[in-house]
């Protein structure tokens, strides 16, 4: 009996092996839960499958989260299959590859509203949902990173679209947790993902890390898992509206 056995989770945001949601699931399922996962379109799809078949996962939704539509039919979805849902882990972010490299004062309206959008809106439409279906109470997690309190050079409109997904995170976690659904964030230190690899300058970023780090390392996908399963599961049963730091303490370095 895994911590997770009879628990029910969906997971939206594995793209491929290296995604962090990837990582969350593995564990997940090692653990005992019952996963859905979802894909954005057919690209994405030919990736999901075979991921959500070796790691013995029936349900698999496409859902583009711009496409209110999609979540509907998602959660009716989840709804016939499972009837309630124990946790929600939101693992998806987009920004105009351009928007990540030149300087943040050109970003176009356009490249604000879909950042935006994508990456901080969805949280909120879901969760929606989720509610609806966490009768008996739940845990919603997301992935945020440091670029929406400090400025990180590159991460521009990702850094204002993270603040969103915090401060929506906490707003979250005070309505919905009426309802005993806790509602937390986590802030991975960087991981050479698809999303990263869209940041200009990503590999000076690991290096600069590794050096600087309390831990004198960079954050592994594991470190990001484990901690995302103590925010889903039991043991963080007092614990929602924070953002949690997993990258190695380097969240607490001035000088
Ligand atoms: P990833 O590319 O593997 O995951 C991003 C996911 O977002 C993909 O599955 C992609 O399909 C999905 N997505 C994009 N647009 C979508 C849409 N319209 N509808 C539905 N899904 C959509 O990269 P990742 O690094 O695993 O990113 C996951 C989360 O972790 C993101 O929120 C990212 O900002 C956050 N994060 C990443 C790092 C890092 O360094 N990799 C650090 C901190 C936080």
């Amino acid at each position: 009996m895994g911590r997770f056995s009879g628990k029910k989770v969906l997971v939206l945001g594995v793209a491929n092996e290296r995604s962090i949601a990837h990582s969350i699931t593995t564990e997940l399922v090692k653990e005992g839960a019952t996963v859905a996962l979802t894909y954005v379109n057919e690209a994405i799809e030919k990736r999901v499958r075979p991921i959500a078949e070796e790691l013995g996962i029936k349900h698999v939704y496409q859902c583009d989260v711009q496409n209110e539509e999609h979540i509907d039919k998602l959660f009716a979805e989840i709804k016939d299959a499972w009837g309630s849902l124990d946790g929600m882990v939101h693992s998806i972010a987009f920004a105009d590859r351009e928007d990540l490299s030149r300087r943040f004062v050109e970003t176009s309206r356009a490249g604000f509203q879909l950042a935006l959008d994508v990456s901080a809106y969805s949280l909120v439409t879901l969760s929606k949902r989720a509610e609806k279906l966490m009768s008996e109470g739940g845990s919603i997690i997301t992935l945020t990173y440091l670029g929406s309190q400090r400025v990180v050079k590159n991460y521009n409109v990702m850094g204002v679209a993270k603040a969103a997904l915090e401060a929506s995170v906490r707003y979250l976690a005070y309505e919905l947790g009426e309802k005993g659904i806790r509602v937390n964030a986590v802030s991975a230190g960087p991981i050479k993902t698809l999303a990263a690899s869209g940041i200009a300058g990503f590999k000076d970023m690991l290096s600069v890390f590794a050096e600087k780090a309390p831990l004198r390392r960079n954050t592994s996908l594991e470190d990001v898992a484990k901690a995302s399963l103590f925010l889903l599961g039991h043991d963080a049963s007092g614990v929602t509206g924070e953002t949690m730091y997993v990258d190695c303490g380097f969240n607490t370095i001035g000088m």
